[in-house]
């Protein structure tokens, strides 16, 4: 890994050095916008490819895994973040864990027929893939400290406007998001020829003067009949977002174009300042001890429905860590 940007230098030139499984919050000033880049590689190519999911699936997964580590690496405490989709769709479950300072596992339940039902029509998307349901986003930071806890309906929608949703209406921050996820193919065939890369990049609308924030809010459901003014949008929050949404995809993931590089291309008219790069790694935070502890913490009769050939087994669903318990052990009954 590279060093972290000096902040202490005005202007530089951006670094060309790309770094993987990374986050780079940056500002820009001038437009009272604020954001963070994320630019991962290894990290979510073990998680997905442990998994080995249908590909559209390890996509939606790695969405939900580029959002999750924008939001849980700005926790300003340690904690964690948990980031949960719950809906009918082929993808009914999407776990991620975003544990600090940068440790995550993540986790998707499926049904199959669903999921090649889609792929077979050619409508395998994100949305699609959802459903309906909602999304929950919840930050622990420790036992004696109050879980928060957001929730936004998904509704058809992608993550990434559930996420614009979840903003809007929970933190009243006019925010945009971009998530990006690909396989990269390299010539030849085996496990080595291709992993997952993935990126995007969030910003924010955060200005400091009460006249720029108060024009900005939107105006909420209003009842049935009343006539809504519409929404004047702040010029700095209209460029803001006009600059977003020329990112392309693979500007996102490309290994070859730096976070910093990517940032100077986007502000560099109104002027950008990046800060210390966060690391994130893969790392399911299971133990054959944690899954002692819970299994203890079983009814004798559970246990004993859990032994199977003479043990009982028991295989992590973040990182398909398996562990092996002897019946007697863990004070089950095999007969
Ligand atoms: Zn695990």
């Amino acid at each position: 890994m590279s060093q972290s940007p000096d902040i202490s230098i005005p202007t530089r030139v951006p670094s060309a050095a790309s770094v993987d499984d990374a986050v780079t919050p940056f500002e820009v000033a001038s437009l009272d916008l604020r954001g963070r880049l994320v630019r991962l590689g290894p990290m979510v190519d073990e998680i997905l490819s442990k998994h080995a999911y249908p590909a559209p699936v390890a996509k939606l997964l790695g969405e939900a895994i580029v959002l999750a580590v924008m939001l849980g690496s700005s926790l300003k405490m340690d904690g964690r973040f948990i980031l949960q989709a719950q809906t009918d769709g082929p993808v009914g479950l999407l776990v991620v864990d975003y544990t600090t300072p940068g440790q995550v596992r993540a986790c998707a339940r499926f049904g199959a027929s669903g999921v090649e039902a889609l792929v077979a029509s050619g409508e395998a998307t994100s949305a699609n893939l959802l459903g309906k349901g909602h999304l929950a986003m919840t930050i622990d930071q420790g036992e004696n400290m109050q879980r928060y806890q957001g929730l936004v309906a998904l509704d058809g929608a992608s993550l990434e406007d559930a996420a614009h949703e979840y903003f809007l209406r929970s933190e009243q921050i006019p925010t945009r998001v971009r998530l990006a996820v690909a396989e990269e193919f390299k010539p030849g065939s085996g496990a080595d020829s291709h992993r997952w890369r993935a990126g995007g990049v969030m910003l924010q609308f955060l200005p400091k003067s009460q006249d720029r924030a108060r024009i900005d809010l939107h105006p909420g459901d209003a009842p049935e009949g009343v006539e809504v003014a519409p929404v004047i949008e702040d010029d700095a929050w209209v460029q803001g977002r006009a600059l977003l949404e020329t990112v392309e995809d693979i500007e996102l993931i490309d290994p070859d174009l730096s976070s910093e590089r990517l940032a100077f291309r986007l502000f560099h008219e109104p002027g950008v300042r990046v800060f210390k790069v966060q690391e994130v790694r893969a790392q399911c935070s299971c133990s054959r001890d944690a899954v002692f502890s819970m299994l203890k913490s079983f009814s004798q009769d559970d246990r004993n429905h859990m032994v199977e050939d003479g043990r009982i087994s028991v295989t992590c669903e973040f990182c398909n860590s398996n562990y092996v318990f002897q019946p007697e052990d863990v004070g089950a009954n095999g007969n």
